[in-house]
């Protein structure tokens, strides 16, 4: 039988290729583009979402098109992210894994310039980049594209809304004029038209469902909670799907943060990605996430761009994003590869508007769906437990020889109390977690009288104080007394200027004298504690005040389940400081790790603590 990628126009060699990947059938996306493009004689735009086998549709036909024999770049791919680059060069390495002498390279800042040059230099016919570090080689004068005959634009909305397009126009003047342009994008802004207007010769436009049409794959939902309940809520989405995988997005840096260490301290297994990482850190929250090792990734939008992990089953928008394209780009990091996702809001039900904006948006409908009830979760969690136990590989070899004296032990008990017994050991937490917990469903018009996600003493110090957070608390044992040192020593004051400390969990508030609050900030600028980069904000400005949680609070199941290996595997708390980095771009290369602006910073340099990462400036779509 013909294999389906033959009839498309792809070569036994590649075929082969895709078949060892998996690839039994062409997806939508790559069915209809890969005969358009393999005629390589047009410009191209591609509307298509993340996840839909993008790579493939432009990659294989770029293989056909290639003369492989000519050890010449003649394919430039750019993209936004680093982890992008990574992952296209690498598709692109096992399709052409069976033809001889081809090359591809990728070319991304936060690594070692010299090896990627010397690739180069060896000769490759691919060349993968992010875009500050290819102007940077090719300001060098270390790459040749006068022979470029294909140039592709990959999620080309993600590149404009990161500051790229001055890059990308400089980019392109070094290739040829008569070199075909095929961009992809998830959405279709009006930068993006006008690049494919400014860039394209009467292009031929595919669109892969409707525009800006989110994944058909992905179910979209809402919980209405009143503000103060949106991190208990989010618990107890999380706890009535014990097999989650999932995203959580959040606005700022430090809401990352919080949430992430929150979610540890009360036995999640989660982890924060955000701007404020070293490139090392992010890779290595990445590789714990890809591998599995860890079930929620809270991450802010610049930080999640590119991720690009196959079978997440959840994204979470904690808050929702402040420019609503965004809202597509969360939600495509599920669905992912023919698989079905779900996309959830947590909002206050002043945001319903931003739900039917949505909705109108991306043409689907968002479900009104209803918070479990602590019993529902705790059935929920039994069977999910009964159904692992039932399902779990028994290794004979090992267990055998301790089964008589298991058997032993369990002789005064019958089968049916042995089974009760097993059952209890995880239930019985749930259940004293969740029997007196709260219905988190707030009706409409319930947030009216409350005082805001954060309080309304935000931002508030006594008269005469400034109110600071600071991101370090009881849990770094810290007292009162150790507090009001660690101030004084850092911040160069004395005693008498600090007002009120109150210390919280992981982090803490203080007061000090007006006069002397610009001295604490400058004190504080490059301060660590165990390895951690000490934070200090005005208390109103970047989201230091915590939402709600009731639930945490309490403390609820989090230290017991830590120890005890319950169903996340807990990592404890020993990976949660590795979040709190404060690793800022290594220099020399121009997009670090992808994310640059016009002004020539890392978008993720950008803002404090706590900001929005990234702005994306005025031409985003903003509600
Ligand atoms: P992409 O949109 O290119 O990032 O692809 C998303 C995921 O789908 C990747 O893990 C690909 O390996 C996978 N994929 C792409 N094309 C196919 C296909 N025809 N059959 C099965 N999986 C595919």
């Amino acid at each position: 039988m013909t294999n389906p990628f033959q009839l498309l126009g792809i070569s036994d060699d590649v075929v082969n290729a895709v078949k060892d990947l998996g690839f039994e059938n062409p997806t939508p996306i790559q069915e209809q583009s890969i005969p358009v493009l393999l005629e390589g004689t047009n410009d191209f735009v591609g509307l298509a979402q993340t996840g839909t086998g993008k790579t493939a549709a432009f990659g294989l036909p770029l293989l056909e098109l290639i003369d492989f024999k000519v050890n010449k770049p003649q394919a430039l791919i750019l993209c936004p992210t680093r982890e992008l680059c990574l992952q296209i060069a690498n598709d692109l390495k096992n399709f052409s894994k069976n033809i001889a002498n081809a090359h591809v390279v990728a070319v991304y800042g936060g690594a070692n310039i010299m090896q990627q040059l010397r690739e180069i230099r060896q000769g490759v016919q691919i060349v993968v980049a992010t875009p500050g570090r290819m102007l940077d080689i090719i300001g060098r004068k270390a790459i040749d594209f006068s022979n470029v005959k294909y140039v592709v634009l990959d999620e080309a909305d993600e590149m404009l809304n990161m500051g790229f397009q001055d890059d990308i126009n400089d980019i392109l003047s070094t290739t040829p004029d008569d070199k075909k342009t095929w961009l992809f994008s998830a959405t279709m802004p009006s930068e993006v038209r006008r690049i494919a207007k400014n860039y394209m010769d009467n292009p031929i436009e595919l669109t892969m469902g409707t525009k800006n049409t989110g994944n058909v794959n992905i179910d979209h939902e809402y919980y209405i909670v009143r503000a103060r309940d949106k991190y208990a809520a989010l618990k107890r989405i999380v706890d009535f799907n014990p097999d989650i995988f999932g995203v959580v997005f959040c606005k700022t840096k430090l809401d990352t943060q919080d949430i992430a260490e929150h979610l540890i301290k009360d036995g999640y297994n989660a982890d924060a990605l955000h701007g404020d990482l070293s490139q090392q850190q992010r890779d290595k929250v990445m590789q714990r996430f890809r591998e599995r090792n860890m079930q929620l990734l809270i991450a802010t939008d610049v930080a999640a761009r590119g991720i690009d992990v196959n079978n997440v089953t959840h994204v979470i928008n904690y808050s929702l994003p402040d420019e609503i394209e965004s809202y597509t780009h969360r939600s495509g990091r599920t669905g992912r590869a023919g698989k079905t996702g779900v996309s959830i809001c947590i909002i206050n039900s002043k945001e319903l508007g931003k739900i039917r904006q949505l909705e109108r948006i991306i043409g689907k409908q968002f479900t009104k769906a209803e918070l479990p009830t602590g019993f529902d979760v705790c059935e929920k969690q039994l069977f999910s437990l009964v159904h692992k136990v039932h399902n779990v590989e028994v290794n004979n070899e090992q267990i055998d020889q301790y089964i008589p004296r298991i058997m032993d032990e369990f002789a005064d008990l019958t089968k049916e109390e042995v089974i009760k017994r097993f059952a209890s050991l995880e239930f019985n937490r749930f259940l004293d977690y969740y029997s007196k917990a709260p219905d988190l469903n707030a009706a409409v018009g319930d947030d009216r009288g409350e005082r805001g996600e954060r309080g309304e003493r935000r931002g508030r110090g006594s008269e005469g104080y400034t109110r600071l957070f600071i991101n370090l608390g009881s849990v770094d044992e810290f007292t009162r007394g150790d507090m009001l040192s660690f101030i004084c020593n850092n911040g160069k004051i004395g005693g008498k200027s600090v007002g009120k400390i109150d210390l919280k969990g992981v982090f803490s508030f203080f007061e000090v004298e007006d006069a002397v609050a610009d001295k604490v900030f400058e004190g504080f600028k490059s301060v660590e504690f165990n390895g951690r980069q000490v934070r200090i904000e005005r208390s109103g400005e970047g989201g230091g005040e915590r939402r709600g949680g009731g639930e945490r609070r309490s403390g609820g199941f989090g230290g017991e389940r830590r120890g005890s290996g319950g169903y996340r595997g807990g990592n404890g708390g020993g990976d949660r400081r590795s979040s709190g980095g404060s690793g800022r771009r290594e220099g020399g290369s121009r997009d670090g790790g992808g994310f640059r602006d016009f002004s020539g910073r890392s978008r993720e340099d950008k803002g404090g603590n706590g900001r929005r990462e990234g702005g994306s400036g005025e031409r985003r779509k903003k509600w």
